[in-house]
């Protein structure tokens, strides 16, 4: 292939994304902002270039910086990473009229599932089970009361352009639906811009379960079965694995085949994940993510492929290096996320790194930008590392989780690691007896103490 991919990203992601350029022969660009001239992403890609100050609306998040910024280096593709302009369809529309191939979907397939009324319609339409709720947008608070009662409380309010669980709100009962329906708007529009909301039921235990899916954008679709990510806080995850210990293969060929075949019938062009909460053996779909998620190694862990050279392939025109027939899953995966914040109070932390040593051995892979005297900048998200174990079974994975930890070493800023060395001491961690509000409920009851 004679491209040149541009990284319109930074941290850990960027250097995933060089990495996998590297082992495929092609060059790669990374932009940083001012903030970032000493980050690692900077030091490993093949060429760099700045494209603005600290604030990432004037940098990772300025259009115009980073067509420039390809027109300037000859770049031929660009890899959004996640977070920042990976789901942004205008920025996709711009990158496709400059003639720069977007290793991504189309334009079209991000805005559908970009806004969650327009993504859920679309679910149903291919076949995907959705959570009960409302029918689009709620315009009123007195809807949003005829909604509650007509599908029992709790139910939870929700940005329909919602993204990293800001814009929502549960209400228990009548009495909370008022607060909870203008909390959740009043967020949606400082967040997003935009305060439409929707209501669905609200599961009281379930699992988030997610597909990671694939499509050749030529009609073809496979599944590379799902993560659980229940294990959240303020609806982040911290703590993802794969399989899930809750899902059984009938289950995962069910519900995988399901995806598989809707990607296929929309002609999506690479990676997506399909999200679903999971209750008594039911699946609900919740939202697509129409880009590379956070989590993705801990598939890459159990079916030994690279995500990332698949999306680049895909994105080149050329066919996925598999067949739904080759994915077999080996063993198991777990990822924790490290973020650079100090407990209980997930305060953020940033600071300079005193000293640094990544866990390696058998079956660990660390994939984050730190490194000796690195200086966190306080301008972008807290994460600064995934720990990724894999292992032939479950136990074996999460001893192998508590033996890297051990010898994971981030001097001279807090971190979010006492909180997993706390958590391998819980039982149902061990059992996966696990659901989206367990980590909440143990915080709360003083887990971390
Ligand atoms: P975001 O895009 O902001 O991440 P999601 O729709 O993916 O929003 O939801 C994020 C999380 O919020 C889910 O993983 C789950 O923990 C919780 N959640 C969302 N919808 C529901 C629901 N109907 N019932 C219970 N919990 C929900």
């Amino acid at each position: 292939m004679t491209h040149k991919i541009l990284i319109a990203n930074r941290g850990e992601i960027a250097l995933r994304v060089i990495r996998a350029c590297r082992e495929m022969g092609i060059p790669s660009v990374a932009v940083h902002s001012t903030a970032d001239a000493d980050a690692m992403h900077v030091r490993m890609a093949d060429e760099t270039i700045c494209i603005g100050p600290a604030p990432s609306p004037d940098s990772y998040l300025s259009i115009p910086a980073i067509i420039s910024a390809c027109e300037v280096t000859g770049a031929t593709m660009i890899h959004p990473g996640y977070g920042f302009l990976s789901e942004n369809a205008r920025f996709v529309q711009i990158v496709e009229d400059h003639d720069i191939t977007f290793i991504g979907p189309s334009a079209e397939h991000i805005r559908t599932m970009g806004d969650k009324i327009t993504a859920k319609e679309t679910a149903k339409d291919l076949g995907i089970p959705v959570v009960p709720g409302s029918e689009g947008g709620v315009a009123s608070v007195e809807e949003a009361k005829e909604i509650g009662a007509s599908f029992g409380y709790p139910v939870i309010v929700k940005a329909t352009a919602g993204g990293g669980g800001r814009g929502m709100k549960v209400a228990r009962d009548e009495d909370e639906m008022a607060r909870a329906y203008q909390t959740a708007r009043a967020e949606a529009k400082a967040a997003f811009g935009n305060d439409e909301v929707y209501i669905e039921k609200y599961l009281q235990r379930p699992r988030h379960i997610e597909i990671q899916v694939f499509g050749d954008g030529q009609g073809g679709g496979v599944h590379l079965g799902e993560r659980d990510c229940s294990l959240q806080r303020r609806h982040q995850k911290v703590f993802e694995e794969a399989p899930g210990p809750s899902i059984s293969p009938e289950e995962r060929a069910h519900i995988g085949a399901i995806c598989a075949n809707a990607v296929a019938k929309m002609g999506y062009r690479g990676a997506g994940t399909i999200e679903f909460l999971y209750e008594d053996g039911e699946f609900y779909f919740i939202e697509m993510n129409t880009r590379l998620q956070v989590e993705h190694p801990v598939t890459e862990g159990i079916f030994g492929v690279d995500l990332v050279r698949e999306q680049i392939l895909v994105a080149a025109g050329q066919p996925l290096s598999f067949t739904q027939d080759d994915l077999q899953i080996n063993g198991h995966a777990i990822e924790v996320r490290i973020n650079a914040e100090k407990l209980p109070e997930f305060r953020p932390s940033p600071g300079t790194i005193s000293h640094f040593h990544a866990p390696g051995g058998l079956g660990v892979r660390m994939d984050s930008a730190l490194y000796d005297g690195y200086r966190i900048p306080p301008y972008y998200d807290s994460l600064i590392g995934k720990l990724i174990v894999h292992g032939r079974d479950r136990p074996e994975a999460l001893a192998r989780l508590n033996r890297a930890l051990g010898e994971l070493i981030v001097d001279g800023i807090d971190t979010t690691v006492p909180l997993f060395h706390a958590l391998l001491r819980e039982k149902d961690i061990h059992t996966g007896e696990y659901n989206i509000h367990w980590l909440e409920k143990w915080l709360e009851a003083g887990g971390l103490e």
